[in-house]
């Protein structure tokens, strides 16, 4: 061995440690539980025939998918969904949460979907021990809300997901409350989601169906962008008082179901998260299909 050949050998030993560090670090990685603070989402799901479809929505939903997958591995997901309405706050522990088909007048092909993820028991008990609001139910599986996006986002459905309901008979502040009690679960792997809708009149969407006519109401345009505001400017105090948005306020939250899930994602914002932008529409006239994130 010339003396050129062996300072390269030597230069080559700690870099092949350092290789071999790497590997028992990566392998590490993947066995420990996942701690690194997962984003809160809000999801307009709108129609359930986004669920069939392939559009700037769905395709909106995939790329964040992949990137959620990439960038935090989720250990699980919490799904709080427009369409479980309860009296009391219950999350579901079932191991192998249902597909309920929720909604009628729609094709066969929907009704044929199954989303197919575990439940996530566990975590769900887990999450009923943060808050004494909180209690467990097997009465639940997971609903439009949650897998009409879910197989967007997560096509694989291979992680555990549960859902929480909605308690309708409370006003605004107590969903905003319970949230942040939530919120050391996004340091324990869990993702969790926000899905409804911040502009949402069905009634008067179906109408601007039914003629023809694709172009969004002012009143939903511009109540959607004064909640978009208010986020940034984390002014959730008037987004608790949505009808202080005047006339736009009350066409567009005729009732709170579809508005609620986002005060979720809201109050599991810490004081270090920014909102990030993932999609914005308003769709039939009166749906808003914006979709964001909180993530620091
Ligand atoms: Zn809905």
């Amino acid at each position: 061995m010339n003396r050129k050949s062996f300072l390269k050998s030597l230069a080559f030993l700690p870099l092949a440690a350092a290789i071999m560090k790497l590997q028992d670090l990566s392998k590490y990685a993947e066995n420990a539980p996942n701690t690194q603070k997962m984003p809160a989402l809000f999801v307009g799901h709108g129609s359930p025939m986004n669920a069939l479809e392939d559009n700037d929505f769905t395709r909106s939903l995939k790329n964040l998918g992949n990137k959620l997958v990439g960038d935090y591995k989720p250990a699980a997901i919490l799904v709080v969904s427009a369409h479980w309405l309860t009296r009391g706050s219950f999350v579901n522990i079932s191991s192998k949460p249902k597909t309920i088909h929720d909604f009628g007048g729609f094709p066969q092909a929907l009704f044929d979907i199954q989303y197919p993820a575990p439940g996530a028991p566990e975590k769900a008990r887990e999450t009923a021990l943060l808050s004494h609001l909180l209690h467990e139910t097997n009465d639940w599986g997971l609903d439009h809300g949650a897998w009409t996006i879910l197989l967007h986002l997560f096509p694989e459905a291979n992680i555990p997901v549960f859902q929480m309901s909605i308690d309708y008979n409370q006003p605004m502040q107590y969903h905003l409350d319970l949230a942040k009690e939530l919120q050391s679960l996004r340091e324990k792997g869990v993702l969790i989601i926000g899905s409804g809708n911040i502009v949402h009149n069905l009634r008067m969407s179906m109408g601007k169906l039914q003629q023809g006519d694709p172009t969004p109401y002012d009143w939903a345009i511009e109540f959607d962008k004064w909640v978009a505001d208010k986020i940034n400017e984390g002014d959730y105090k008037s987004l608790l008082n949505y009808e202080q948005a005047g006339t736009a306020g009350k066409l567009s939250v005729p009732t709170p179901d579809h508005y609620i899930p986002m005060l979720y994602t809201l109050g599991l914002a810490d004081k270090q998260d920014r909102v990030e932008q993932v999609y914005e529409e308003v769709t039939y006239g009166g749906i808003s299909m914006r979709t964001f994130q909180m993530k620091s």
